[in-house]
């Protein structure tokens, strides 16, 4: 009866069932995909006003050997749980920082920043500052093309921490930007003590920045707001040329979306990119 309320349905709701069961084969199979390497990083271009590839962003695919591609959205909150992530996220600095070794080599890759993203569990490590040290030595790979992707909610964890890290990992010469920004809860007086880059503003802004007039104002105070603290910005989920031009009358000069290509295998970012 529906008296017995909400919880009581949803406990002997057979599909809620099935997605416990799911979640726990998921992470089952989570703690052997890593030695069975079937994690791969795909690579999204980011661009400048003028077209130009300026950087890509690593995003991690899981290609489970029954269940097929599974998508970050899933599996990384479950890595997030278990403690996985932290695992998965040396794999990622340990990968990203290779493919920029390896992208030296060619002119049309060489100026290519490789952005990552860092989960909260990893970034509180108390060696996270030394495992980045640790892999940009052993790879060889330019810092100063490395950039890494933090969210407004790991950051206000703990704030003193994270400028304390934040502060050891410029020393070393990385990049950092502030993914999803508007989605949390920054203030102006954190924001301005981060040694930050750059602004990312997230995707839920610019899907409908030509139509929702509110989506339009957030959008053009978030570049104000970042053109005034020093910060670079980039829109992420830019889909059309309308929503790309109507960035660019506002100030916002770098972009990434499926405008400019999807998420995709090293080897056909690499095809498009060569000459
Ligand atoms: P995110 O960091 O905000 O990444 C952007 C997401 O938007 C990606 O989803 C990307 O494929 C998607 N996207 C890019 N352009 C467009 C577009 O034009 N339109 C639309 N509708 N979507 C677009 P994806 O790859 O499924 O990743 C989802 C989330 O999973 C990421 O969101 C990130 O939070 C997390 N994630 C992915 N890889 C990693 C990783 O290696 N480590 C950690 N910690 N998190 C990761
Ligand atoms: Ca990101
Ligand atoms: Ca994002
Ligand atoms: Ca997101």
């Amino acid at each position: 009866a529906k008296e017995a309320g909400r919880n009581v349905i949803r406990f002997f709701d057979p599909k809620m069932q099935t997605s416990i069961e799911t979640r726990a084969a998921i992470e089952k199979d989570l703690r052997i995909a890593l030695e069975q390497h079937q994690f791969k990083l795909y690579y999204q271009l980011q661009v400048d006003v003028a077209g130009r590839p300026q950087g890509v962003e690593a995003l991690s695919r899981w290609v489970h050997p029954t269940r097929g591609m599974v998508s970050p959205l899933q599996f990384i909150p479950l890595a997030e749980e278990n403690g996985m992530i932290i695992f998965i996220g040396l794999w990622v600095l340990e990968t990203a920082c290779r493919q920029l070794v390896a992208w030296q080599e060619n002119p049309a890759t060489r100026n290519l920043r490789l952005a990552i993203n860092v989960s909260a569990r990893q970034f509180r490590q108390p060696d996270f500052v030394a495992q980045v040290q640790a892999e940009l030595l052993r790879t060889g790979a330019d810092p100063a093309k490395l950039e890494l992707e933090l969210t407004e909610s790991m950051v206000l964890e703990n704030v003193e921490e994270t400028i304390r890290k934040m502060t050891e990992l410029k020393a070393l010469g990385v990049r950092f930007s502030m993914d999803d920004f508007g989605t949390g809860y920054s203030s102006l007086s954190y924001l301005k003590r981060l040694p930050l880059d750059q602004i990312k503003i997230d995707q839920s802004f610019v899907r409908d920045i030509a139509t929702d007039q509110n989506d339009a104002a957030i959008v053009q105070t978030i570049i104000a707001m970042a053109h005034n603290l020093g910060l670079e910005v980039i829109a992420e989920g830019v889909e059309t040329e309308v929503q790309r031009a109507f960035l660019e009358q506002r100030g916002c000069r770098a972009y990434q979306g499926y405008l400019f290509g999807r998420p995709q295998p090293v080897e056909e970012l690499e095809r498009s990119l060569l000459p």
